[in-house]
C-alpha cells in the first residue's frame, strides 16, 4: 500500500491545494499511516525534497543543464510503461548521486531520461520539483513532525526530542510507522546533533535570561566535535554527524589518555595549535580536519588540541535530561583537567566583562554563557547557551551569484545573501558582496555554484541555498531595494561555513533586533523609522 510514485503526487496536490495547517497535517498522517514502513521512509524524504544520503548530505548535484537535456529527449508519445514506483524512483537518484568520473553526465542524464519516460505530465511536474529540492506544497521538517505527532498520537515534544536523538527524518518516519518511536534512546556511537548557541550582545542579558547567575567559557574558534567511547573504542564525529575518527589519531589519543570512564558521549571543540600551543586560525583547523591523506604528517606539522564541555552519557546513563550543572559536575568526574574547558561562574556584570575580555586576548573569538539549570537540547539553537562576540558578524546563505568583469571574467563573484526568514518560511536578501575571497576560492566557489545551480538570468546564477558564509558589515541599513527591508553596509566574507547548514544561518528577526540596537549607541538617520 503506497507505493506509487503517482499517490505521493495526488498527496503533493492535496497539499498544495490547501493553506490549512491542521489539513497538511491530517493529509500527510493519513497518506504515512497507511504505509509499509519501508516506503514511508522514502515517501518522507521525497516530500520534503531531499536527496539521498541525507545523513552524509552528498548533494544530488544534478545541474539544471543535465536535467533539461534529459527532458529535451524524452519522447513525446511513450509506449505504456509500468507506473513508478517509490521504490523505483529513490534507487534510481541513488544511482545518480553515486554516479563520478568521466562520461557521468551522460549517465545521469540516461538514468533521468529513462525515468522521466515513465512519468505522466504531472508525475514529471512534481518529479522536477523533487530534484530541484523546492516543492513548494507548504510541508517543512516542522510540519512532518507534527504529523507524525498526529499519526502515533504522541506527544509533539516526544516526537521534537526524538528526532534529535535519530536525526534522520526518513528514519524517524519509518520509526514511527512501525510503533517505535517508545525505544529510541541516547546511545554511544549513534551521534546526536549538537545543542547550539543563540547570538547575545550583552553580558548583562546573558546574566539575567540565565536567572541572575550564568556560566562562561571561552568560544574556541575550531571545529565542534562529538567524542563517543565505549572501553577502548573511541569515534569522533562532527556537527554534521561525519565519522573522522581516522583524520583526528591525535584527538583519539588525547582521549584515551585524559579521559577515565566505561562508556560516554562527550561534546567539545577541537583546534589546530602552532608549536607554542597558541590557536591557528579557524581555516587551518577546517583544513587539518578535512585531511585525509597523510594524516601522520598532518598531525606533526598541524597538531590538535582538545577541549571538552559537555557530557551527554556517561557510563550507561543519558544525561541529556539533567541540568548543566550536573552533567559538568559529572564531567570534571571522568577527564582530566587539561582538556577541560576553563569556567567561569558569574552573577555580576563587570566580573563576566573582565572574563571576555581575557579571552579575547588570548585569541577566543570571545565567551558562550551556559544556563546552569538546562537540559541539553540536541540540535537546538536557543537562549540556554549564548555566544558573545564582539564583532559584528553574522551567518548567510548565498542565494545567487554574479558573474564577474574584467579580471574576474569567467568567475561567479559577486553573491547575494540572504538570512533564515523563520516568520515567512524562506530566505530573504540583505545584501551582496564580492570581498573576502582569494582568487582561488572565487575559482572553487564558482564551480560549487555552478553544480547548485537552479536557473540562469542576464547577470548571473540562482542556486540552492547551500553554502553558507560568515559576514563581517559595518552597519545595518533600511533598505527599500530588497525584500527583507534591510541592507548589510560593506559586507564581506571572513570565512566560508562548510561546517554549517543553511537552515543555521542568522534570522531577519535577530537582524531587526541588531538593527534596533545600533541607534543606543549612535543617533538614528531621520529617514530611518522602524522597519516592519
Ligand atoms: P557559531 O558557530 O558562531 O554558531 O557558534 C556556535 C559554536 O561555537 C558551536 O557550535 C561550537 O562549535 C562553538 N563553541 C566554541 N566554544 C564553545 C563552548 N565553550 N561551548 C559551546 N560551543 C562552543
Amino acid at each position: 500500500m503506497g507505493s506509487s510514485f503517482n499517490e505521493l503526487v495526488w498527496l503533493c496536490k492535496a497539499l498544495e491545494a490547501t493553506n490549512s495547517r491542521n489539513a497538511k497535517v491530517r493529509l500527510l498522517s493519513e497518506y504515512l499511516g497507511r504505509m509499509q514502513p519501508e516506503y514511508s521512509k522514502i515517501a518522507a524524504y521525497l516530500l520534503l525534497g531531499l536527496p539521498p544520503d541525507v545523513k552524509g548530505r552528498r548533494p544530488l548535484s544534478v545541474g539544471w543543464s543535465t536535467i533539461s537535456e534529459a527532458l529535451s529527449k524524452r519522447p513525446t508519445s511513450t509506449l505504456v510503461q509500468e507506473p513508478l514506483t517509490l521504490l523505483d524512483l529513490w534507487s534510481s537518484l541513488k544511482a545518480i548521486a553515486s554516479i563520478q568520473g568521466t562520461g557521468s553526465r551522460a549517465r545521469k542524464v540516461a538514468v533521468l531520461q529513462s525515468l522521466f519516460q515513465r512519468c505522466s505530465g504531472e508525475e514529471l511536474e512534481w518529479f522536477l520539483r523533487i530534484l530541484s529540492g523546492e516543492m513548494r506544497h507548504g510541508v517543512n521538517h516542522g510540519l512532518m513532525l507534527e504529523a507524525v505527532a498526529s499519526m502515533t498520537g504522541a506527544d509533539p515534544e516526544f516526537v521534537r526530542r526524538v528526532d534529535m536523538l535519530v536525526n534522520d527524518i526518513g528514519e524517524l518516519v519509518k520509526l514511527a510507522v512501525s510503533g517505535e518511536l517508545r525505544g529510541v534512546e541516547l546511545r554511544p556511537f549513534q551521534p546526536v546533533r549538537p545543542m547550539l548557541a543563540e547570538m547575545c550582545d550583552r553580558v548583562e542579558d546573558a546574566i539575567t535570561l540565565h536567572g541572575g547567575v550564568t556560566s562562561l567559557e571561552p568560544k574556541y574558534d575550531g571545529v565542534r566535535v562529538q567524542i563517543h567511547i565505549e572501553g577502548s573504542r573511541v569515534r569522533v564525529y562532527t556537527r554534521r554527524l561525519t565519522d573522522i575518527t581516522e583524520r583526528v589519531p591525535d584527538i583519539v589519543d588525547s582521549v584515551r589518555g585524559a579521559v577515565v570512564v566505561g562508556s560516554a558521549v562527550l561534546d567539545g571543540e577541537v583546534v589546530a595549535v602552532d608549536e607554542s600551543g597558541r590557536a591557528m586560525p579557524f581555516q587551518e583547523t577546517m583544513r587539518r580536519v578535512g585531511r585525509e591523506r597523510d594524516v601522520l604528517k598532518a598531525v606533526r606539522k598541524l597538531p590538535l588540541r582538545l577541549w571538552v564541555f559537555d557530557a551527554l552519557y556517561i557510563d550507561g546513563e543519558a544525561l541529556i535530561d539533567k541540568p548543566y550543572e550536573e552533567r559538568r559536575r559529572r564531567l570534571e568526574s571522568v577527564v582530566r583537567q587539561d582538556i577541560l574547558a576553563p569556567r567561569l561562574v558569574v552573577r555580576e556584570p563587570a566580573a563576566a566583562e573582565e572574563f571576555l575580555k581575557r579571552v579575547i586576548e588570548e585569541g577566543h573569538e570571545g565567551v558562550v554563557a551556559k544556563d546552569l539549570r538546562s537540559a541539553y537540547t540536541p540540535g537546538r539553537r536557543g537562549s540556554k547557551w549564548l555566544k558573545l562576540k564582539p564583532a559584528d558578524r553574522i551567518d548567510v546563505v548565498i542565494v545567487a551569484a554574479e558573474w564577474g568583469h574584467g579580471r574576474r571574467k569567467g568567475w561567479l563573484s559577486n553573491y547575494h545573501l540572504a538570512v533564515l526568514d523563520e516568520e515567512a518560511g524562506g530566505f530573504a536578501v540583505v545584501g551582496k558582496t564580492f570581498k573576502g575571497l582569494t582568487d582561488q576560492e572565487f575559482q572553487q566557489m564558482t564551480k560549487r555554484l555552478l553544480s547548485i545551480k537552479t536557473g540562469e538570468t542576464e547577470w548571473g546564477v540562482t542556486v540552492r541555498p547551500e553554502i553558507v558564509v560568515e559576514i563581517a558589515y559595518n552597519e545595518i541599513q533600511r533598505s527599500p531595494h530588497y525584500e527583507s527591508g534591510f541592507a548589510l553596509r560593506f559586507a564581506r566574507i571572513v570565512r566560508i561555513r562548510s561546517d554549517k547548514n543553511p537552515l543555521e544561518v542568522d534570522t531577519l528577526q535577530r537582524l531587526r533586533t541588531l538593527y534596533q540596537r545600533q541607534f543606543e549607541k549612535k543617533g538614528r538617520p531621520v529617514d530611518e523609522g522602524d522597519p516592519a
